[in-house]
């Protein structure tokens, strides 16, 4: 099985300052994310998400764990309602100074993916992200990386998400 492993914010939907994320209650897809979802698909990949959620873990910023569920459920529908199936969705909910495992760049969220699926080919699957975390993440794991605006070591930096598929 090959995987596109995408990130959510930045990368799929809007994203925001930390302090705005708690007034955020409908997600707003970028543009081009979802036709290149949809094209991915066709080409063989399954889509898994890695999302560092790191407010749910950081009380100064009142954004909950029902917040998060609310926004995902919204943001699964409006992409199954375009025929794209995410398989699944791995989030660190953990604060920057908790020192858990999962935060990207931490290799955390990929293991489980990896244990979950083993099935995964990592060869030819690939990760997408607007950060160098994203990008040093994809690192750790030798898998081919691509970057929105993103200028790191061997990653291949893209000007927009639909820029992916002259490459996938
Ligand atoms: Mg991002
Ligand atoms: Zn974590």
């Amino acid at each position: 099985m090959k995987i596109a492993f995408m990130d959510r914010d930045g990368t799929i939907v809007k994203s925001y300052p930390d302090e705005e994320w708690q007034n955020v209650r409908e997600p707003e897809i970028l543009e081009g994310a979802i036709e290149t979802m949809q094209e991915i698909i066709k080409r063989g990949y399954s889509i898994i998400i890695l999302t560092n959620q790191y407010l749910l873990g950081e009380p100064e910023y009142n954004y909950t764990q029902v917040d998060y569920d609310e926004y995902t459920a919204k943001f699964l529908e409006i992409l199954g309602k375009e025929g794209v199936q995410v398989k699944d969705i791995f989030y660190c909910p953990h604060g920057r100074h908790e020192g858990c495992g999962c935060i990207k760049p931490k290799p955390g969220m990929i293991k489980d993916a990896l244990s979950k699926y083993p099935e995964i080919n990592m060869k030819e699957s690939f990760l997408v992200g607007d950060s160098v975390n994203d990008m040093k993440l994809a690192e750790s794991f030798n898998l081919r990386s691509f970057g929105i605006n993103v200028d790191y070591e061997d990653s291949v930096k893209i000007e927009g998400i639909k820029e992916l598929l002259e490459y996938v």
